[in-house]
């Protein structure tokens, strides 16, 4: 199927993915906030963990688990982002642009690219 421009016809149509974008980068700082608490926790177990191995283990465990937080968390919060700006994308923005009269419109609903 090919989408066509509702106000010029022209078949030269391009998605547009600014809510998915928007809401992966909002999500990755959302995530990587709350990574941030899971950091802290995991610090903590980290350093309970390394505490078997004494001081640089206390150390080590607890970078590795700050850092292991913070991975998680922001990782987790970009795909949960980005998977909501899809949604935003198709229910509320305009999320094909018309390259010839630039042109933004709505997918029709129901339909899917590839
Ligand atoms: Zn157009």
């Amino acid at each position: 199927m090919s989408l066509q421009c509702p106000r010029c016809h022209s078949e030269r149509i391009v998605p547009r993915e600014v809510g998915k974008r928007a809401g992966g980068v909002i999500g990755a700082a959302g995530g990587a906030a709350t990574g941030a608490a899971g950091a802290v926790s995991g610090a903590q177990a980290g350093a309970v963990v390394g505490a078997v191995a004494g001081p640089v283990g206390v150390v080590l465990g607890g970078l590795a688990g700050a850092l292991f937080g913070g991975l998680v968390g922001g990782a987790a919060g970009c795909v949960a982002g980005a998977k909501l700006g899809e949604v935003v994308d198709e229910k509320v923005l305009g999320n094909c642009e018309c390259l010839e009269c630039g042109c933004v419109f709505s997918n029709p609903s129901g339909q899917h690219q590839g």
